[in-house]
């Protein structure tokens, strides 16, 4: 899913890599998670390029924009997607691919991934884990693990930085 809007790493390209376009819903389509979309082209690229959703448009996962993300972690080599980045009030996201809900816990993603976790608690951010419909907040040596979520459920942080599932009409 591409644009070359600028803060982009310049020797990275997506090249044959669909992760985003597979792993992720994308509604404006009323594409599931986990199913390839119908404009993926083989070898890579987007047959609707130029009138590509917005949620397309706007995406660029951390491999292509933080530079503290390893060169061969491509998310079709990973088989997760890392989103956002650690930053003091953002997190950072690792989206899984569906088929391999367990893809982050190999190595050398894990130690890297909870290194970055550690980071996060001095400066107030957090490596949060999707897969499928789990979600794990890794703090420190810790790992919060909060289940499946349903559609009708979010994770919230209240004002003193504790997490919590709540139902989604409950947040304002
Ligand atoms: S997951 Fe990243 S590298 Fe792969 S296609 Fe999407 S933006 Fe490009
Ligand atoms: S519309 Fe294009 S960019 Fe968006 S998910 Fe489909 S193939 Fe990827």
């Amino acid at each position: 899913m591409s644009g070359e809007p600028s803060g982009l790493i310049a020797d990275r390209a997506c090249g044959s890599c669909v992760s985003c376009c597979s792993f992720f819903t994308i509604a404006e389509l009323e594409k599931p998670a986990g199913t390839l979309c119908s404009h993926s082209m083989p070898g890579g690229g987007c047959d609707i390029y130029a009138e590509r959703p917005n949620a397309c448009r706007v995406f660029f996962c951390a491999w292509r924009c933080w530079d503290q993300v390893p060169d061969d972690w491509r998310p079709d080599r990973t088989g997760f997607i890392l989103g956002g980045r650690l930053a003091a009030g953002s997190f950072l996201s690792v989206t899984t691919d569906p088929d391999l809900p367990e893809s982050w816990r190999a190595e050398p993603y894990c130690s890297q991934l909870k290194a970055w976790a550690r980071q996060g608690d001095r400066i107030g951010s957090q490596v949060v884990v999707f897969s499928r419909q789990r979600v794990i907040v890794l703090q420190a040596d810790t790992e919060l693990d909060f289940g499946d979520f349903s559609p009708d459920e979010v994770l919230i942080r209240d004002e003193a930085g504790r997490f919590h599932k709540v139902p989604r009409n409950r947040v304002k």
